[in-house]
């Protein structure tokens, strides 16, 4: 497997580094609002990294972090005069519920802000134990972004060309803009109710400082693989990258990855640019979570992406052609088992797995697929069940990346183990000899085991019960 990592600015081999588990960390929502299909756009990204590593046979621990406590959904809850995790609730909730209307694949831990203030309090006592940060005037305690060598290394800063010597009090700033960083802001009138105690007094964590502290405390000290969207370059993962290695003196991530933006007219859709579409407002004009899904995935992810609805309107039509086919061969293998794969469908499958390693090539991905519904609609007539089954065994190691086939209509494809196929294929054969004392005896015997049988035209079909 190939990715790019944005820290070498290159093309590397990538793999676990204990040759097991990937460990991965993926900078989650800031849950001040709903989020909008940008922010989507790098959850579906992670999720195809993520899937892609389980394709090749690795295992993933991924860890996403929900940013509950920042400038942002501070100002929200002060507005509507409620306390912060009264006012940050819904959203989270909203966020797991369009990560499932999205076939994202959860991570294994959805770590909160607000729950690991104590591990980010040590983290910055250590990094001023260290000499690398400082406690400033109002009680807030910052970052010395000349007292860390590396500083610059991922968003390559000519930092002696640029340096202006403040300090920025603020989570986002830009490039033009660099100097020391909040990593505990020092209480304020406008932060009402919100704040913690500190070594330093009541206060609260930067932005940055939670993704440091969250990562390393789920994945250790050097982990594999860090991503979000470009946006989070710099300063975000810059910052995270000064906080892990000035404190541990390690390596802090082995890979890097950044998706580009989805766009609106040229612009990165964003709430402060008023240009964005949450995954509600779609699914209110008719739009299906698969065809979203497939939108935000069929560009490659280091291409800018802009937002159409034609995009949508054509991703449908193109379902609807794997869905056509899928079907068809379905009800041609009724309840074979999966045999004699056909050589279109095994070269499919190899195409597909180089695209995939090639640096999540999802164009390129898809085209294997489309290779292999054009094959089978051609093949269709002469193929056995056993071979269709095995074609469609082929559309789902494939599905396994890209989780837009099979989504939505997983009662009919769950995944049959070989016990209840073998006393489906039992009961097809019982259903052709109109055997149907048997036929129910079987259809008993596999209810038992928890699964339900449904009879068609053509054929049946299992799903958990
Ligand atoms: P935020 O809630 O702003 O911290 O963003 C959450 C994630 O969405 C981060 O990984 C951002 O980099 C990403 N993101 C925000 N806007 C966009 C966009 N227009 N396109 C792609 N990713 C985005
Ligand atoms: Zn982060």
């Amino acid at each position: 497997m190939k990715v790019y990592n944005s820290l070498a600015r290159s093309i590397e081999e990538f793999k676990p580094e204990d040759g097991a588990e990937a460990r991965l960390y993926t900078c989650g929502p800031t849950v001040y609002n709903f989020a909008h299909i940008g922010n989507f756009r790098a959850y579906a990204f992670e999720d195809v990294l993520r899937r892609t590593i389980e394709f090749n046979g690795w295992k993933v621990k991924q860890v996403q972090n929900l940013t509950d406590v920042d400038d942002k959904t501070i100002r929200g809850a002060n507005a509507a005069g409620i306390p912060l995790a009264e006012y940050t609730k819904p959203y989270k909730e909203a966020f797991f519920a369009d990560l499932k209307t999205l076939n994202i694949e959860p991570a294994e831990v959805y770590p909160a802000a607000t729950d690991h203030i104590p591990e980010m309090i040590a983290l910055v006592s250590k990094l001023v134990e260290k000499g690398v940060a400082y406690k400033s005037d109002d009680g807030s305690v910052y970052f010395n972004v000349r007292a860390f060598p590396g500083y610059g290394k991922l968003a390559h800063i000519d930092f002696d060309a640029q340096r202006t010597g403040a300090r920025c009090a603020s989570d986002e700033y830009d490039k033009e803009n660099i100097g020391d960083f909040a990593l505990w802001k020092a209480w304020e009138e406008s932060d009402g109710p919100v704040g913690w105690d500190s070594p330093w007094g009541r206060g609260r964590p930067g932005w940055h400082i939670e993704c440091s502290a969250m990562s390393m405390k789920y994945l250790g000290e050097t982990f594999d693989l860090h991503t979000g969207g470009i946006d989070n370059l710099f300063p975000h993962h810059e910052n995270e990258i000064a906080q892990a290695e000035a404190a541990t003196g390690k390596p802090f991530v082995r890979t890097w990855m950044h998706c580009a933006h989805l766009r609106v007219n040229g612009q990165k859709m964003s709430k402060s640019l008023g240009n964005f579409f949450t995954l509600r407002d779609l699914l209110e004009k008719g739009f299906a979570g698969r065809e979203i899904r497939y939108v935000l995935i069929d560009a490659h992810y280091r291409q800018g992406l802009n937002f159409a609805f034609t995009a949508l309107e054509d991703a449908r039509k193109s379902l609807a052609r794997i869905d056509t086919c899928t079907d068809a061969l379905a009800a041609k293998a009724a309840s074979a088992a999966p045999a004699q794969t056909p050589e279109f469908a095994v070269s499919a499958l190899s195409d597909f797995s180089a695209a995939v390693n090639d640096d999540l090539n999802t164009p390129r991905a898809f085209a294997a697929l489309f290779n292999l519904v054009r094959s089978a609609n051609a093949a269709l007539e002469s193929l056995s069940p056993a071979e269709c089954a095995a074609v469609l065994e082929t559309f789902r190691r494939m599905d396994k990346v890209l989780g837009v086939v099979f989504f939505g209509k997983a009662e009919a494809r769950e995944d049959v183990p070989p016990e209840i196929a073998a006393l489906l294929e039992k009961r097809a054969a019982a259903r052709a000899a109109k055997d149907w004392a048997l036929s129910d005896s079987l259809r008993a015997e596999i209810a038992a085991a928890g699964w339900t049988v449904k009879d068609s035209k053509n054929g049946q079909t299992a799903s958990r019960a």
